[in-house]
């Protein structure tokens, strides 16, 4: 099917309890294992490229090929935007062909935040393409561990969202990017308050490390959304050393990390819920 906008598919995930997955990559043989994944699953899937990829000379033939693999597969795709770090950026990602853009305004003063991802939904409905964005801040797992600074305020999402007309909304409930030190502590009451004042889909970043029982309540509580990366990565990395061991050659190399990705994304794909959840259309 043509790639597409995952905005309907979150609102879906939201009011059904489940979540899907956006999996970060930066190469073609981990696409090729998660969609393999996706379509086994028969889940909507987000392929996510990060923000420092997009001004590389790749990016639009990377997208050409996302799109055109899209239409072969059976489930939605949606490629996104992962951490724009501006208005321009945000516009030259969906000129390329993105179906969706995050927008991270987390460190931007809250009206500048607002006031920005306010144009970049503006622009990118007019184009049918979807727009995230980040109050409160998820850090870096190496440099935050136990700051709570950075966690979402509940008092300013309803206006953030009212005045943004923003579609998912990324928030800090105590999770981090990279590899924790030890188990995360999530604040699930303060998920529940957000939760409470917003029915749009909320995001969870940060989401490699944590045990599936804070991913189930994650999801329970809202979570619609979930990044995953840092998994991948790794999991990645262990197959081709494990094949560099047996002196692999290079085909077997690159099939390790198709494997690797292949069989992460199922098991995020069963434990999210989203199995089945291409077609299934609106529950209610
Ligand atoms: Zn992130």
């Amino acid at each position: 099917m043509p790639i597409t906008s995952i905005i309907g598919e979150l609102g879906r995930a939201r009011r059904g309890g489940y979540a899907i997955p956006l999996f970060g990559f930066f190469e073609m043989n981990a696409v090729e294992g998660v969609i393999r994944a996706a379509e086994e699953a028969s889940s909507p899937v987000i392929l996510g490229i990060y923000t420092n990829m997009i001004d590389a000379d790749s990016v639009e033939a990377s997208a050409a090929y996302i799109r055109r693999r899209a239409e072969g597969c059976k489930v939605p795709v949606s490629l996104f935007l992962d951490h724009g770090q501006s208005y321009e950026q945000c516009i030259r990602a969906m000129a390329f062909g993105f179906t969706d853009v995050m927008f991270d305004g987390s460190r931007l003063p809250f009206e500048e935040n607002m006031e920005i991802t306010r144009l970049i939904v503006r622009a990118a409905h007019a184009v049918g393409a979807g727009v995230e964005a980040e109050l409160g801040h998820v850090g870096m797992a190496a440099d935050e561990a136990g700051d709570s600074s950075g966690l979402t305020d509940p008092d300013s999402v309803r206006r953030f969202v009212a005045e943004t007309g923003v579609d998912s909304l990324a928030i800090s409930i105590g999770t981090a990017h990279g590899v924790y030190r030890g188990t995360p502590r999530l604040d699930f009451d303060l998920l529940s308050r957000i939760a409470s004042v917003t029915d749009i889909p909320l995001v969870m970043h940060g989401g490699s490390g944590l045990t599936e029982e804070q991913f189930r309540r994650a999801v329970a509580g809202g979570m619609a959304k979930i990044n995953i990366a840092t998994d991948l990565f790794q999991a990645s990395t262990a197959a081709m050393r494990e094949k560099a061991l047996q002196e692999a050659d290079y085909g077997c190399m690159v099939e390790a990390v198709a494997s690797a990705h292949y069989e992460r994304s199922l098991h995020y794909f069963k434990l999210f819920g989203s199995v089945n959840a291409a077609g299934r259309g609106d529950m209610r």
